[in-house]
């Protein structure tokens, strides 16, 4: 008998969470089928079936579902984030996720596994979140536990690998699935990426601004390789957080970043259309104007332009070296 296949979409908090999804629904005895790297094919059905004044994050998910559903997967796991820290939520674009695509793509219903994500901390993977997913695949109690272990273990040995080897998503992911090492060098400049991860290493979005930043001779430092204790610490002396839970985590990186002295600029990578950036964005803007340490803010969308993203990055990295040149 085939295993039943499951579909999870490449976009949005995919890399995050690879690492416990796919071998939790791999011990369950399904066939996991990814999207992959965003194309121009998988945009262009997001954007045909999404309104549009919603964030390109948004249309880039939407096209990865439609893409499995053409490959005629059984179901599509698309959960609803709710909230992964005490206090935090997440964007309501995230809160409505599966309802909007419910309605917008009307064949999904009958596929769509979904089910809130409610937990106090960003290790999502516990039974009491994913017991009634498993049920749908098994009635055997021993497997789902069984699963939802093997997924804890692969989900934090990646963190490990991005908080302990300051790894970047991108990277620890691929240490885990196929032991490959990043690709580390002593480059001269080091440049702080602040950014959601479905930015920034979204082949389309975020246009392997990473790879562009290391071919110019900049490392770059990402919040994935910042611990949850390490986020609150940065935090502390707000008297009110944000409301969204991974802006805090961009926000208590970017303090980081501006307060450690090696990093030698800032990029911010954000989508057009984003409400929670709006908000970063001028938090940003006001509490590190006085900062003589270089910052960016690029606005990506689905009609952005690679030269255009090339053209500032180059500008960017070109004045920070004349800077440090000059001091030396
Ligand atoms: S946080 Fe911003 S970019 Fe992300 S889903 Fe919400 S509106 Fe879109």
């Amino acid at each position: 008998m085939t295993a039943a296949r499951i579909g999870l979409p490449t976009a949005l908090m995919h890399s995050y969470y690879r690492s416990f999804w796919k071998p939790f629904f791999e011990e369950l005895g399904l066939e996991v089928i990814e999207t992959g790297p965003t194309t121009k094919a998988i945009l262009n059905k997001g954007i045909r079936y999404s309104v549009p004044e919603i964030c390109a994050p948004m249309k880039i998910y939407t096209g990865h579902v439609l893409e499995l559903l053409d490959q005629g997967v059984d179901w599509i796991y698309i959960p609803r984030f709710v909230s992964i820290r005490k206090g935090d939520v997440f964007c309501p674009k995230f809160l409505g996720l599966p309802d909007m695509l419910k309605h917008t793509i009307p064949d999904l219903t009958s596929k769509m596994v979904t089910h809130h994500l409610n937990v106090k901390h960003e290790n999502i993977a516990c039974m009491k979140e994913y017991l009634e997913i498993g049920k749908l695949f098994t009635s055997n109690y021993r497997k789902i536990k069984n699963a939802v272990q093997t997924g804890r273990k692969k989900w934090l040995e990646f963190r490990k690998y991005c908080v302990l080897e300051r790894y970047n998503c991108q990277t620890a992911n691929g240490k885990v699935f196929t032991g490959k090492p990043a690709l580390q060098s002593d480059l001269p400049i080091k440049i702080g990426v602040i950014g959601y991860v479905y930015n920034v290493y979204d082949d389309i979005l975020g246009m392997d601004i990473i790879s562009r930043l290391y071919k110019l001779g900049a490392n770059t430092v990402t919040f994935e390789m910042l611990e949850q204790g390490e986020i609150d610490r940065q935090l502390r002396g707000y008297k009110k957080r944000l409301f969204w839970a991974f802006s805090n985590k961009l926000l208590a990186s970017a303090h980081q970043f501006f307060r450690d002295a090696t990093i030698d600029g800032i990029i911010h990578v954000t989508a057009f259309g984003c409400g929670p950036d709006s908000f970063l964005g001028k938090i940003l803007e006001i509490n590190f104007s006085q900062s003589p340490k270089p910052f960016m803010t690029v606005r990506v969308d689905e009609h952005t332009g690679e030269s255009h993203l090339q053209t500032r990055v180059e500008a960017f990295i070109d004045m920070i070296a004349k800077s440090k040149n000059f001091k030396e």
